[in-house]
């Protein structure tokens, strides 16, 4: 704390946006490059160093915020590096995707806007990566010792990452034909480019971890040859068995689900393909869905060109200031929040009939109708209150050529057959049961992430990872140095 009245003489200060009308006509990411470095020594002398620093607890990773803070409001690049790396793989990840429980566990936030600890997260492993602090660290010595990760997402990049470096001889498969899980071809390039993915692949490919994209476990490779070649393997698969909407006409053509869509938009941006089959160009959307993957869907549609987007959310409208008998400080509450997506849609006015931005709440959909050729043409819904329950005379009928469904995830995808072959005991909810120490019913097969954990976050992810690699590491070895910031029963923090 260079400063110890920063907080008191410096308000908060986010990265800037580039305008809406200039950053929708590109897939660039949204903020103003360059503009961070200027202001962030400042914003992180806003930091109070607090004895008991609650942005540390609302961390699964248990970022040392505060040190890295005071290290960047003294300019020191290097050491704030060395402390980030210390408990996060891949902080230019969190630092850009991360919705930042940490910034809503901060004492400031109490009366105050919070410390911006993601962007000075997003700033140190920028300016890490141009400085050249964060150099491929090879093992010194090999354990003999072999793992196989099944899925190439933020949990099976941190778990092969976490056990290359402690020696073992790690390859990662994933059924994809290229490497990230979600990273890649779920969030789109504006929220982060995927040369942030290319740069970690190359330094991971650099420190020996091997990659087999393009294998389905269960498919193209059995899941018990799998486990003959390995000492050990890692179920990384995430869960990504979509919800469905059994409404009255689902089965018409044009409504789709928004990971069939995302992924089509995110292969223009790897450049597969010219235009994406699933276009939004010209036609009016409609995105059944108040969570990310709906607001990752409005960004798409708008950049694709759009007649009009509207987002719908079962959920009431949350308010601009969190409830504290419900939801207080320091836990994350549901506030009213304004993604890059939705402040686009609101500049734009893509849905001039919804209540705010592009979104309206309260909303529950009906059914569809088409036309004669069997596209779907209108999306009718209901208003409903608190218990879900239609509100009487809120029938309304949006236009819709092209809907969107962004519903959520059951939990893992089980088509590739690795979840019999193995003879894997699920929990009710559809996700892979494990012990305390991240162990499935098969000996040596382990289960972490969203495949375990149900859909998540990047930074349970990452977590995630390394505590199952604590745990392979211990199982190979007989005892581990490795750290393990989280156990399979933690829950983000609450009430
Ligand atoms: C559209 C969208 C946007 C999101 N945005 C954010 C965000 O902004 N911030 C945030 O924190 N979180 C976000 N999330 C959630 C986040 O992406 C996930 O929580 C995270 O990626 C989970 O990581 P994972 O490694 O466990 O699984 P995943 O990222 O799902 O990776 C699992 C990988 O396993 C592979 N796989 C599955 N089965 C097999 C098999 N049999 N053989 C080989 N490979 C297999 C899959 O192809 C996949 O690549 C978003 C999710 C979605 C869907
Ligand atoms: S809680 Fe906020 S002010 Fe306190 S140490 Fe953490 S970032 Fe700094």
């Amino acid at each position: 704390m260079a400063d110890p009245k920063g907080f008191m003489t410096t308000p908060r200060q986010e990265w800037a946006r580039r305008p809406v009308e200039e950053r929708v006509r590109d897939w660039d990411e949204v903020y103003v490059p360059g503009a961070l470095l200027p202001i962030i020594s400042k914003q992180a002398d806003r930091c109070m160093d607090c004895g008991v620093p609650f942005c540390h607890d609302a961390c699964p990773l248990g970022n040392l915020i505060p040190e890295w803070n005071d290290l960047v409001s003294r300019e020191d690049w290097k050491a704030a590096s060395e402390r980030l790396h210390a408990t996060n793989n891949f902080p230019e990840f969190t630092g850009r995707l991360c919705p930042a429980p940490c910034e809503a566990g901060c004492v400031l936030a109490i009366n105050q806007p919070a410390v911006t600890i993601k962007n000075v997260e997003c700033a140190i492993a920028d300016r890490a990566w141009e400085e050249g602090f964060t150099p491929a660290r090879p093992p010194e010595r090999l354990s003999g010792r072999t793992v196989a990760v099944v899925g190439s997402g933020p949990t099976g990049l941190a778990a092969a990452q976490q056990l290359t470096r402690a020696g073992h001889t790690v390859a990662v498969y994933e059924k994809d034909d290229r490497i990230g899980g979600l990273m890649r071809y779920g969030i789109p390039e504006f929220k982060m480019e995927k040369r942030h993915l290319e740069r970690r692949i190359a330094q991971m490919l650099a420190e020996g971890t091997k990659f087999r994209a393009s294998t389905a476990v269960g498919r193209d490779i059995s899941a018990a040859d799998l486990r003959a070649r390995y000492d050990a393997v890692v179920l990384a698969t995430g869960a990504t068995a979509w919800r469905e909407l059994p409404a009255p006409g689902r089965e018409l053509h044009g409504i789709h689900q928004a990971m069939v869509y995302l992924p089509l938009s995110n292969r223009v941006c790897e450049g597969d393909l010219e235009v994406s089959p699933l276009s939004a160009a010209g036609k009016h959307v409609v995105i059944v869905g108040g969570g990310d993957t709906g607001a990752d869907c409005l960004g798409t549609a708008v950049r694709q060109g759009a007649a009009s987007v509207t987002q719908l959310d079962i959920y009431a409208q949350p308010g601009a200031e969190r409830d504290e008998d419900v939801e207080p400080w320091p836990t994350y509450p549901k506030v009213y929040r304004l993604s890059a997506a939705h402040e686009e849609a609101r500049d734009l006015r893509t849905a001039p009939a919804a209540d705010a931005d592009a979104r309206l709440f309260a909303a529950s959909t009906l059914r569809f109708t088409g036309d004669a050729e069997g596209h779907v043409r209108e999306l009718h819904l209901v208003e409903v209150d608190a218990r879900r329950e239609p509100v009487p005379g809120t029938d309304r009928v949006l236009p819709a050529d092209l809907v969107l469904l962004a519903l959520g995830f059951n939990g893992p995808d089980q088509e590739d057959g690795l979840v019999d072959q193995l003879g894997l005991v699920l929990q009710p909810r559809g996700t892979i049961a494990r012990d305390d120490g991240f162990a499935t019913n098969v000996p040596g097969v382990f289960a972490a992430g969203d495949a375990a954990r149900g859909q998540s976050l990047i930074v349970w992810a990452i977590a995630e990872g390394r505590a199952v690699a604590a745990a392979v590491d211990r199982y190979l070895m007989g005892t581990s140095q490795l750290p393990a910031p989280v156990a399979p029963g933690d829950r983000p923090m609450r009430v």
